[in-house]
């Protein structure tokens, strides 16, 4: 069952722009957090409760995040991909 995010609505929907931007560069997820935690460290903010939440929601790496976390809650968060 979701939970409450560590960080707010508004930066869990900045993670997904991010990732997703990111992921039209052509990047391709290594397996790992990388970006994920690039962009919490980058704002401060609470980098392994982030993952853990991220685990209890689908996701163990990056491209995760949009596969299966992004799809739960970007409704909740408001988030609209943009269009590839
Ligand atoms: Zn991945």
């Amino acid at each position: 069952m979701s939970y409450e995010p560590p960080i707010s609505h508004a930066e869990l929907r900045d993670l997904f722009e991010h990732l997703d931007r990111t992921s039209m560069t052509g990047y391709e997820c290594d397996h790992s957090y990388k970006l994920t935690i690039a962009f919490l460290q980058k704002r401060s903010l609470p980098v392994e409760p982030m993952l853990a939440w991220l685990g209890e929601n689908g996701a163990g790496c990056d491209c995760e995040v949009m596969l299966n976390t992004a799809a739960q809650w970007e409704e909740i968060v408001g988030y609209v991909p943009p269009d590839a």
